[in-house]
């Protein structure tokens, strides 16, 4: 499996892929759809390079494992070293902005949630993160102003604005860099508005950020 970052541009980010790492409830209507309460730290988990596919071509999922939900994410791509750094450094450490689908098994993790389990299986499998390209976070605005949206078989499913992040971007890429360090390449994925639900094979799938990005794709 190979995937190479770029740019809306066509230009490419000249960056290896790396790691995914992910927040779970990031947005409180999100958490109280899964009655799951808002906790109190944020909620980290990661996702391998090798769940990373390509957001405009079509994706397969999983067969044969229970529901695949899909979760529209604003993605960072991030540019810089950053270990144990401060909010104004991590805002600085951002490259790029896109979007992601933060694809999981339903079923899966609901059981190894209740068994007290880890949720790779559910979370990290292949394909598990279709990826967009990115835009200059320089063209991108205010992270914290932008509508995300998705629309499945022509019905709006989706439609959130990271104004409504519990832990915005600053403060979460900080939090995350006293745990594990990022690097140019790495991609945080920063949680998911209301609205999930069950993605099946030929879906048809818009999925936009505000004015910056627009991406029509399909499941298989
Ligand atoms: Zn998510």
């Amino acid at each position: 499996m190979s995937y190479q970052h770029c740019y809306a541009d066509g230009s490419s980010a000249r960056l290896p892929v790396g790691k995914v790492v992910c927040i779970g409830r990031n947005y409180a209507d999100h958490a109280k759809e899964l009655n799951n309460p808002i906790p109190a730290e944020p909620l980290l988990f990661m996702k391998p390079a090798t769940s990373i596919v390509p957001m405009a071509e079509p994706f397969a999922l999983p067969k044969g494992l229970g529901e695949v939900h899909f979760e529209t994410e604003m993605a960072l791509l991030i540019g810089e070293r950053l270990s144990k750094v401060d909010e104004a450094t991590a805002l600085a450490g951002i490259s790029g902005v896109g979007l992601a689908l933060d694809l999981t098994l339903r079923d899966i993790q609901s059981q190894l949630k209740s068994q007290g389990q880890p949720w790779e299986k559910a979370k990290g499998f292949d394909g598990a993160c279709p990826l967009s390209v990115f835009v200059p976070v320089a063209d991108a605005g205010d992270l914290q102003q932008l509508q995300i949206r998705l629309t499945v078989n022509g019905e709006l499913r989706q439609d959130g604005n990271t104004s409504m992040m519990l832990n915005p971007v600053a403060s979460l890429l900080s939090y995350i860099s006293q745990f594990f360090t990022l690097e140019p390449g790495d991609v945080v994925l920063t949680g998911t508005p209301a609205g999930v639900g069950p993605v099946r094979p030929g879906d048809k799938l818009w999925v936009e950020l505000d004015r910056c990005l627009r991406v029509e794709t399909e499941a298989c």
